[in-house]
């Protein structure tokens, strides 16, 4: 048994004492069971026993630490044991939404505070007993990042399909009143948690607001309208004006309270609402841009910044851009502004690609699929060069719906297009330059 080594790190003590890629971990500092938290924590003491196992063969080490070296060993899970699946059966889950046929781990629905720590995941806490959280606060695992949704016990129960959802006023209290910090995301479906429910959410976070390091209102995603609780409706132009007016009232009164707003409407409501997006300073540290929270206005500055510095002259170039339908309602208006900044020179068109995979409500870039992106990319026609953006990857390079980034250059390479990525408007205008080039 034990916990598989996935990998030993160059350098590290692991690697000095002998252990190595496929043996085992039977026991860290005695104990049999551990996990992640427990490995971190032994990696913070000067000795560090390991019992280990090599085809049958158990053997000791003990490692002297002097913290010139990490202790240096990834195991086969995040959390060394299994991670923690989700007891949830929230109505609007994207998760249950996926169409059959995709990697297996995609339909993995996991719920682990640990994860919440070391990968920034939001946990529920509806799996979370008194001891999880009385470790996180001997732990000190601070932020703690919660999908909270609403504060009422009944309709956060309902929503979520689980019983326990309802403890989360209390859980949240505990956590807070013993110095955790918390980034907070609310899923808005319209007509079950916005108007009055959001308003008392708001109300009940402001209480709180010195724990809290950011809260965000993301409309729910759904694909496929599913009709229960009418989680189906879409938030109209005025459902998500209401919104952003609420966020807009609590957050005044949290910097009356602590000088910071905290409170934030994702990019996709400003979308929606037909708004500006706000300015830098009110999206404050950025906590929630993973969760679409900043990123548009992000990517706007960026870029803005890049056509004020142009260091040279830009060469001819021109390209299409593939994005989601939120890309492609404030990408244009940029690429106006470089082609008049590059004296007519380069010329970059968006590519809206329609997310027929998820279901065409869903326009984040980031949930594009390579077969989405072929579709509109056939139907643009007269394309040389194409860029997507490269968070329609994973970390190890794949597209949600399978194909790796290798797979995607000869697929268009075939159908006579040089494909390219780019995670922000500075590599965007490399882009440009090495097209000429
Ligand atoms: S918490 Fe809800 S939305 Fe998230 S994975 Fe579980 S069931 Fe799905």
């Amino acid at each position: 048994m034990g916990y598989l080594i996935e990998e030993v790190e160059s350098g590290s003590l692991a690697e000095s004492a002998g252990l190595k890629a496929g043996f085992s971990v039977l026991a860290l500092n005695g104990k049999a069971e551990f996990d992640i938290l427990d490995y971190l924590d032994a990696s913070g003491s000067k000795l560090v026993s390991i019992q280990a196992e090599d085809n049958g063969r158990v053997f000791e080490v003990t490692l002297e630490n002097d913290f010139s070296a990490p202790v240096g060993i990834v195991f086969g899970s995040p959390t060394v044991d299994q991670v923690r699946a989700c007891s949830n059966n929230c109505q609007f889950c994207f998760i249950a939404q996926l169409p059959k046929g995709l990697r297996e781990g995609l339909y993995f629905k996991d719920d682990d505070y640990r994860l919440s720590f070391i990968q920034g995941n939001y946990v529920t806490l509806t799996n979370a007993s008194s001891p999880d959280l009385r470790r996180i606060i001997d732990l000190g695992l601070s932020p703690v990042n919660v999908s909270v949704h609403c504060i009422d016990p009944q309709i956060r129960s309902l929503l979520m399909g689980n019983k326990n959802a309802g403890l989360i006023a209390s859980q949240i209290d505990e956590l807070a009143s013993a110095g955790i910090m918390l980034n907070i995301q609310l899923v808005l479906c319209h007509g079950i948690n916005d108007g009055e429910i959001l308003h008392s959410t708001l109300d009940w976070m402001l209480g709180r607001i010195d724990s809290i390091e950011s809260l965000s209102c993301v409309p729910v995603r759904l694909g496929q309208p599913t009709g229960d609780l009418g989680m189906g409706a879409r938030f109209s132009a005025a459902g998500a004006m209401a919104v952003i007016e609420a966020i807009n009232k609590y957050r005044a009164l949290a910097k009356e309270k602590n000088s910071r707003g905290v409170f934030c409407a994702s990019d996709e409501f400003y979308i929606i609402a037909g708004e500006d997006f706000p300015q830098d300073s009110y999206y404050e540290a950025y906590s929630q841009y993973e969760n679409g929270v900043g990123m548009a206005r992000s990517f706007i500055d960026d870029f803005e910044f890049c056509l004020e510095n142009l260091a040279a002259p830009m060469p001819q170039a021109y390209a299409h851009v593939a994005t989601g339908a939120f890309g492609a309602s404030f990408m244009p208006d940029l690429f106006s502004k470089l082609w008049k900044a590059s004296s007519n020179k380069v010329k970059f068109e968006t590519v809206c690609v329609q997310n027929d995979f998820f279901g065409n409500d869903v326009g984040a870039s980031g949930l594009m699929c390579l077969d989405d992106i072929l579709k509109a990319t056939r139907a643009a026609r007269n394309i040389n060069e194409l860029v997507i953006p490269s968070n329609t990857l994973n970390a190890d390079g794949f597209f949600l719906d399978g194909p790796s980034f290798g797979d995607a250059l000869s697929i268009f390479c075939r159908m006579g297009i040089r494909l390219w990525r780019a995670s922000n408007a500075e590599e965007l205008f490399k882009i440009a330059r090495k097209i000429s080039g």
